[in-house]
């Protein structure tokens, strides 16, 4: 492991001990990382044993970095300087969406750093729901297009992306075909959503991993479309999808388009090689801070509910 990458005079961290050192370095608060993981305990649970049994081109194990409970999960998130958070959760199948969403409000009720967020799947009741959870304060939204295995050019999803999008509201979307594709995965079916609601606010999660360039292309098409760092630039991703770096340049032209993500707790190392492995890009300190502070924060600000 390379670690502690200078970028304009700030040195990333070499452990999660020096993270929240590192905002500060930075002149930031801390961070807001849009991208990170609570869910019911047993739902979390299958998703670790997913990782325990994955093999990823020849890499056995993806060790969970942070199989903690979840106060334990809260407090480390604390540690690392990491002042609002997501609470992603997604369902694997219809019927479960609407009960994720009702946890996940009771979990943003009962801590202040947790981001109300909320989930839908393709069938008949999403647009009710998604309705319910806008109108009770959801602040973001997450689907997992391979994971959940839905079309979500579905016409019964019309409503709820043009709900999402009049209300300004983040969606976290993975769309790319990484680290494993799915019939709905790639740029092309998410472009069908975005050709039909272009205002709408959506984050494209690993950025877009592996179609790094075309879902960069999809973004700068569409004035609301972020990507978000999750896992992108560290040493295990790298691997097998490394970044082009003939697209780092670009990264740093559009700054404001980039928004910290983690997947944390569901990690195969450390919090700080991620914040590591953006510095490493050499992108400067105010790109940094776009990153892990300015963006997030204004796409919240934005949301009209
Ligand atoms: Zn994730």
């Amino acid at each position: 492991m390379t670690d502690g990458h200078t970028t304009g005079g700030v040195r990333g961290p070499v452990d999660d001990g020096e993270v929240a050192g590192f905002w500060a370095a930075l002149g930031l608060p801390g961070a807001v990382d849009l991208h990170v993981h609570f869910m019911p305990e047993q739902v979390l649970r299958k998703v670790w044993s997913y990782f325990d049994r994955v093999q990823l081109h020849g890499e056995p194990r993806w060790p969970v970095a942070y199989r903690l409970g979840q106060d334990d999960r809260i407090g480390r998130l604390d540690d690392l300087g990491v002042r609002r958070f997501g609470a992603l959760a997604y369902a694997h199948r219809p019927g479960m969406a609407a009960w994720l969403n009702r946890w996940a409000a009771d979990l943003a009720a009962a801590v202040p750093a947790v981001l109300h967020c909320a989930t839908f799947h393709s069938e008949p009741d999403a647009d009710a729901y998604v309705a319910a959870a806008l109108a009770s304060g959801a602040q973001l939204f997450k689907v997992h297009l391979q994971v959940g295995g839905f079309d979500p050019r579905d016409p019964q999803l019309r409503p709820v992306w043009a709900r999402l999008a009049a209300a300004g509201v983040p969606v976290i979307v993975h769309a790319g075909s990484g680290p494993e594709p799915g019939a709905f995965t790639g740029p092309e079916v998410f472009g069908g959503v975005l050709a039909a609601h272009p205002e709408l606010t959506a984050i494209i999660a690993h950025m877009g991993m592996p179609e790094y360039g075309a879902f960069l292309e999809l973004a700068l098409r569409h004035p609301n479309v972020h990507l978000d760092t999750t896992m992108v630039f560290t040493d295990f991703v790298e691997r097998f999808a490394p970044y082009p770096r003939a697209l780092v340049s670009r990264l740093a032209e559009h700054a404001d388009r980039i928004v910290l993500g983690s997947d944390f707790p569901n990690i195969p190392y450390r919090y700080a090689h991620q914040i590591d492995a953006l510095a490493r890009l050499g992108l400067g300190v105010d790109w940094l801070r776009a990153v892990c502070w300015d963006n997030p924060s204004r796409l919240l600000a934005a949301v009209r509910t």
